[in-house]
This record gives C-alpha cells, sequence and structure tokens, in this order.
C-alpha cells in the first residue's frame, strides 16, 4: 500500500469544495485505481433471496418493525437459476443478499451455495448479516468465496443508536465478525453508508482510516437515502451534531468518499453502488467508476421481487430485467473507455 493521507488531510478533503481542486483529487484517485486494478469493470449479479430480516436497523425499510413491506424468500431454484443466467451473461461472480433472515437455515444455504459451486464457474459473494460462527463455517466449507458485512460507521455511539442489538442474541461486534471471515478464508468486505444523521467529518475520515487499517478486499460506500418508514427517515431517532459537522448525503460527497477511498485501498474492489445511481441515474454509475471504484452489481433479482427489496425508496434499476441490466450496463462502461472484466476478479495483491 503506497498512498495513504493522515486523518486531518482526508478531513481537509471532505470539506473541499474548490472544483479544480476536487477535479485533482479524482484524477489522482482514477489514476491509483488505472495502476493497482486496472480498466476492467467487474460484474456481480446481485440476487436479493429475502426480504425477511429480524433486525430493527434505524436507517433501512427492510427492518423487522416495518410491517407495510410483503415479505418473499426466493427458493432454491431460483437462486441457482439466477446464478445460472448471471454466468449465462458472462458474469464472474453472484452475491446473495438478504436481510438478517434466521428463516434462511444454514444448512440450507450452504446447500445451494454447492449447487451453484457445481453447477457454475461463479464465485460466490454472500451478505446475510451477522450470522452465527457455525453459519458462517460452513458457508465458507459449501465454497462461499467472500462476505460483505459493511460496519456502516466507525463511531461505536452512533452505530448502537442506529443499529439496535438483536432481541434474541448477545450483541455482535462487526469488526470482530469481519476479522473471523479473514480467519475463515473468505475474501472480506465491508463498507459504511455516507451521510448518516449524526455522522461527523471526523467520524467518517475515521471510516476511511479503518478501511486502509482492516486492509479489506471489497469496499462498498454509498450515500444514507431517508426511508420514511423508518426511524431515522422520521426523525423519532437521531443525534443533532452542532452546526457545519454534519457529513452531507450527497451525490458531491459520495464521489469524494468513493476517490478517498481508493487513495486509502488502491487495491481493493470498490462498486459505483445503486444508492448511487439513485442520486444520478443519468450518470451516478459512471462518475463513480472515474472516481475510483471498478465494480458493478447489476441486479439479478427476478423482477417480480425486486421492488419489495426496498431499503430505501425509489432504487434505481428497479423495473429492468436482468437481461436489460445487462446490455445498459455493458454501454455505459464502454462509454467511458473501460473494458467489461472477464473472470471472478478477486482481489489484486502484489
Ligand atoms: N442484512 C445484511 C446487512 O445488513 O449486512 C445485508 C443487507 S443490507 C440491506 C445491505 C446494506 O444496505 C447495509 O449494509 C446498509 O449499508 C445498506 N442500507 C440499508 N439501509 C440503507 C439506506 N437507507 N440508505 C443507504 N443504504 C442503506
Ligand atoms: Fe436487516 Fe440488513 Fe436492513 Fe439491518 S440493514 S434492517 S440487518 S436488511
Amino acid at each position: 500500500m503506497t498512498e495513504t493521507l493522515t486523518h486531518s488531510e482526508l478531513v481537509q478533503w471532505l470539506r473541499e469544495e474548490n472544483p479544480s481542486r476536487l477535479e485533482g483529487l479524482f484524477g489522482w484517485a482514477d489514476a491509483v485505481r488505472k495502476e493497482h486494478v486496472g480498466d476492467a469493470v467487474h460484474l456481480r449479479g446481485l440476487i436479493e433471496i429475502s426480504n425477511y430480516c429480524s433486525r430493527q436497523c434505524g436507517y433501512c425499510g427492510l427492518r423487522a418493525g416495518n410491517k407495510d413491506l410483503e415479505r418473499y424468500r426466493m427458493t432454491a431454484d431460483e437462486i441457482v437459476d439466477c446464478a445460472k443466467e448471471a454466468a449465462a451473461y458472462g458474469y464472474g461472480t453472484v452475491v446473495l443478499q438478504a436481510g438478517e433472515d434466521y428463516g434462511i437455515e444454514g444448512e440450507w444455504l450452504a446447500d445451494v451455495v454447492r449447487r451453484i459451486k457445481t453447477e457454475t464457474p461463479l464465485a460466490v459473494t454472500l451478505s446475510m448479516g451477522e450470522r452465527l460462527d457455525e453459519d458462517l463455517v460452513r458457508w465458507r466449507e459449501a465454497g462461499a468465496d467472500r462476505y460483505l458485512l459493511r460496519f456502516e460507521t466507525s463511531d461505536i455511539k452512533l452505530f448502537q443508536l442506529i443499529h439496535p442489538p438483536h432481541p434474541a442474541r448477545p450483541p455482535e461486534d462487526r469488526l470482530a465478525i469481519l476479522a473471523r471471515l479473514r480467519e475463515l478464508g473468505y475474501e472480506v468486505g465491508s463498507g459504511v453508508m455516507i451521510g448518516i444523521p449524526g455522522q461527523s467529518y471526523g467520524s467518517l475520515a475515521n471510516d476511511l482510516e479503518l478501511f486502509h487499517t482492516l486492509d479489506l478486499d471489497m469496499i462498498g460506500v454509498g450515500p444514507y437515502i431517508s426511508h420514511p418508514d423508518t426511524p431515522l427517515g422520521d426523525g423519532s431517532w437521531g443525534r443533532p451534531l452542532a452546526p457545519g459537522e454534519q457529513v452531507p448525503n450527497t451525490e458531491a460527497m459520495t464521489y469524494k468518499v468513493v476517490a478517498l477511498t481508493r487513495l486509502m485501498c488502491p487495491q481493493a474492489n470498490i462498486p459505483s453502488t445503486t444508492a448511487l445511481a439513485t442520486l444520478n441515474v443519468a450518470s451516478g454509475r459512471e462518475q463513480g467508476l472515474q472516481r475510483g471504484a471498478n465494480v458493478i452489481m447489476p441486479n439479478m433479482t427476478p423482477p417480480k421481487y425486486r421492488a419489495l427489496y426496498q431499503i430505501y425508496p425509489a432504487k434505481a434499476c428497479i423495473s429492468e430485467t436482468s437481461g436489460e441490466c445487462r446490455v445498459c450496463l455493458q454501454g455505459r462502461i464502454q462509454s467511458i473507455g473501460r473494458e467489461v472484466g472477464t473472470g471472478p476478479g478477486g482481489r489484486a495483491r502484489g
């Protein structure tokens, strides 16, 4: 790792408003991206396998307390069929994501992973929340390659406020889970939301420093998008900051964080996120790719379930079919002079 910035430099960049200095930052991040991970944009097919969730995160529309949401859980055959479709499109990875749904039993998902690994050449990434150690072990043994668990914010007090403990389980330390995932041999991904109510510039700079310390393989950074049916969205939970301290949840701030993430972690796989595309559907994804990102996660969830995976409102691209997503994204990637990556696209080391 070569480029790192100090805490005060990070805060300075996060507060920077001068357009030509910001262009300099974005150009720097883009050059570091090119040097360390090249021009390939890896496509990870995202399959949102269940919107049931046992948690009460204050930010997320899937929280158990949201009684207005119709719930679904995909069948094993539906998931494997989506994975086969992703393989037929030439994607190198599928990401199976869900709420923290204990209706998904460990052995059942292990079997799904084994089927995908036997019937396709895909790498499998899981994003299932804070599951029991025995499940993490079982899924790794079944062949899962990677696991995503964002720490959301490194400010412990803010995290505890927005992410209450599970009603039936002892409080979990997400950093300990990330360390355990690494020990089990997973490639490890984490990340944060940008502009969570109560998130200060100093705390966001700490997040960026923690990405570097954890030496993460994948880092997802996307804007926090308010959902009216959640306690953070309706203002019932909150931690007001002194004037000028709150990080805005804007497109402009997201680009700064993507660029700084690339500078702090040159070799990491960094997606240009759907949340960013939601703020700017016309060109958010492309601009993320031009400011440090090298991954896109096209949605492979069957159309009948897609609108129900409503983490936040007005999510980009919920009405396109998987085939339409693929054509659209390939065109966007080529339009900025980049190429679609081939193979699993694991973390580059060296
Ligand atoms: N349940 C798993 C978990 O929490 O890790 C995986 C699914 S969860 C929906 C995936 C990610 O969505 C979270 O890590 C969080 O960062 C993001 N998310 C949730 N609510 C959001 C919101 N209102 N705006 C932006 N991102 C959000
Ligand atoms: Fe559930 Fe994940 Fe949403 Fe929290 S962020 S409510 S764990 S789906």
